[in-house]
């Protein structure tokens, strides 16, 4: 993975892209895996559209079991890329929703609930497809794991579609309505742009007190390699948005990332 064309781009990212380089390419080595590891476990998936129909996540409907002997080569796979000595990782007998999985706030939390969210990302994969659109799923949680969005975005069509903070898989959802607690956005929902990044803005909610960014795709599309990478690259919004009585919708990996280098 070289970022060097974000170097250039956004030199304010400068002392981060050390880690981004390697989280994503251990991301990468990770993902090869994991055809081999699910595919005859998920079966046939192209049922996303009845357990969407339920309004049930996929993971609460779908039982993933991993042998020791998987776990520990993604891990291993994953801390290589990474530069950190390898961790075991157990997810009990079936892979959990993301509100259930259990982990330490240190470098074994990082790894599991990184690889939590890659198995997650792959089921995407093979729900959604050849179909270039996000899962048209309309609920606040995500469809796959089941946690909250960190991002939106608009598409070319100017539908609204949510990133999920754990997993960063997409999904269609209201564009009228806050993307975090679903409230109308008739009744009371902010919407801040500013001149500098055009193609940003920020949905602020006065009912949840939150704000979402979304990028709009209809003037640019962007390459984008990873979601909450770009999402730093409008990082002077957020610092803009300081003091303005709202709290950021996150993606979790900037709060993991903290957590590298510590013991538990
Ligand atoms: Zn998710
Ligand atoms: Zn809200």
């Amino acid at each position: 993975m070289d970022l060097e064309f974000f170097r250039k781009k956004y030199p304010f990212l400068e002392g981060n892209l050390v880690f981004w380089e390697k989280y994503i390419t251990a991301r990468e080595e990770v993902l090869k895996l994991l055809p081999a590891m699910l595919d005859d476990k998920v079966g046939g998936m192209g049922d996303f559209a009845v357990l969407a129909a339920k309004g049930r996540e996929l993971l609460a409907e779908t039982e993933i079991s991993l042998s020791a002997e998987e776990t520990a080569t993604m891990a291993e796979a994953f801390c290589h890329a990474m530069g950190i000595a390898t961790v075991t990782v157990d997810f009990g007998d079936v892979v959990p929703l993301f509100e259930e999985l259990s982990y330490t706030v240190d470098t074994a939390g990082f790894v599991k609930t990184e690889l939590h969210a890659l198995i997650c990302a792959y089921l995407e994969e093979l729900a959604v497809g050849d179909s270039e659109t996000g899962l048209n799923w309309l609920e606040l949680s995500c469809p796959i794991c089941g946690a909250a969005a960190g991002m939106g975005l608009l598409d070319a069509s100017g539908k609204k579609n949510l990133i999920c903070s754990h997993c960063q898989c997409v999904w269609i959802y209201l564009r009228s309505a806050c993307g975090l607690c679903g409230h109308s956005a008739e009744k009371g929902m902010l919407l801040l742009t500013a001149e500098e990044e055009q193609d940003w803005s920020m949905e602020c909610c006065e009912e949840c007190g939150h704000y979402l960014k979304v990028y709009d795709m209809r003037r640019v599309v962007p390459y984008i390699i990873n979601y909450p990478l770009h999402y730093l690259t409008s990082w002077n919004l957020d610092v803009s948005m300081q003091g303005q009585g709202y709290e950021p919708a996150f993606f979790y990996i900037f709060e993991r990332a903290g957590w590298l280098g510590s013991a538990h």
